[in-house]
């Protein structure tokens, strides 16, 4: 059982070198799994050290339970991490390498024992305990570097990427086994990865991390649904939302977002309260699911010609472009039209995004009711 919080921390690599972490502030809620996501370099496996207490920090605290751990030595902290690189010994059996922490910890013969079956049953390596690391594949030395952290019971799991280095089916498979073992064992976990689809699967909530700065802190939902950033908006979402740059106008009263396709103009009506757009760069983010094939007496048509469609399976990826941008679009397989087509757009602007185009960030939430009188069909947003 364990609450952290992460308080304010700071970290340089040296006095000169700009800060690899900055005023980081996060809240895990006991038995929580936090998902760390960011690109490569951005401060993820320093973050993860610190905590740990593998490096120190230097701003900030690290608090535990209440407890202020960030000056207590890393086998004092009762955290259990997993590396990327697995860090198994090389010349130890798996069931000495599993052992290592229990021994040290001075764990008793006949406890240790049942630790090491217990986690040998539950990660199926029970045929493998007296091999060494290097007569197993990679996927084999992951689940050992996992055994290793979850023959104790810590406070606090840390996995640093543990699955980027399996191949693409069993890094699927082991993405369930992450979930269902924490959901056996729901102990307070964070787990860094840079995959988003590890990131909106697995956790209860999501940090995005960019250049040593937290973006934004929220469930999947809101950081998919709400991303505070173009940053936090292209980095969650596969394919990626579109972003369209539009100067809004106004017209009877009422914001549009001008669209231009090859074949036609539309006006895609903005509700924007209280949110000068006004002589404004804006950027207006739709993903490919909010983009329709159009039905009958559908509202907010445009017209544009398809330029190419990738199949997916279970959905048609169609390409066109709007305002200069290529923009997608995610249809049904049987709806989907060909390349060359003319195709009925249809939009969900009620779930449409407007970020400034120079900073980057939100322009405004949306709102949840939609306006009187505009059936959904409008985008809505507040001013913030
Ligand atoms: P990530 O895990 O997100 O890929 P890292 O935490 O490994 O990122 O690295 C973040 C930044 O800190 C990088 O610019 C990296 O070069 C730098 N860095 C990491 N470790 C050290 C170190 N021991 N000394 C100096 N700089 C470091
Ligand atoms: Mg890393």
């Amino acid at each position: 059982m364990a609450t952290l919080e992460l308080r304010n921390v700071n970290k340089t690599y040296g006095s000169g070198l700009p800060d690899t972490l900055k005023n980081i502030q996060l809240a895990i809620a006991d038995g929580e799994f936090l998902i760390l996501v960011g690109p490569s370099g951005c401060g993820k496996s320093t973050l993860m050290n610190c905590i740990a207490g593998l490096e120190n920090i230097t701003g900030g605290a690290i608090v535990v339970d209440g407890t202020d751990i960030s000056q207590m030595s890393p086998k004092d902290r009762d955290i259990a991490m997993v590396f990327q690189s697995y860090a198994l010994y090389p010349t130890m059996t798996v069931r000495q390498n599993i052992e290592f922490g229990l021994k040290i910890r001075k764990v008793p013969a006949s406890e240790i024992d049942q630790e090491v079956a217990r986690v040998a049953k539950l990660l199926q390596i029970e045929h493998l305990l007296t091999r060494k690391p290097g007569q197993l594949s990679g996927g084999q030395q992951q689940r050992v570097a996992m055994g290793r952290a979850l023959a104790r019971r810590p406070k606090i799991y840390l996995f640093d990427e543990p699955l980027s280095n399996l191949d693409a089916k069993l890094r699927v498979e082991m993405r369930t086994e992450m979930k269902l073992m924490h959901q056996r064992l729901k102990t307070t976990t964070v787990y860094v990865t840079h995959d988003q689809i590890e990131a909106m699967t697995l956790g209860d909530k999501v940090a995005v991390m960019k250049d040593g700065i937290i973006q934004q802190f929220g469930t999947p939902k809101d950081i998919y649904t709400e991303p505070a950033n173009l940053f936090v908006a292209s980095f969650i979402g596969s394919p990626p939302m579109n972003f369209i740059p539009v100067k809004p106008r106004r017209d009877n009263g009422q914001w549009q977002a001008p669209l231009a396709s090859d074949q036609g103009q539309l006006g895609l009506p903005l509700q924007a309260e209280g949110v000068d757009l006004a002589s404004r760069e804006v950027i207006l983010g739709l993903r490919p699911e909010q983009l329709a094939v159009a039905g009958e007496g559908a509202r907010a048509v445009l017209q544009a010609r398809v330029e190419v469609i990738e199949p997916t399976g279970p959905d048609t990826l169609v390409f066109v472009t709007l305002n200069g941008t290529k923009v997608c679009c995610r249809v049904a397989p049987d709806q989907a039209p060909a390349a060359g087509e003319i195709l009925n757009l249809s939009f969900d602007a009620s779930k449409a995004l407007l970020f400034d185009a120079q900073s980057g960030e939100r322009l405004a939430a949306r709102s949840n009711t939609p306006a009187e009188g505009s059936a959904g069909n409008v985008a809505q947003f507040r001013g913030r």
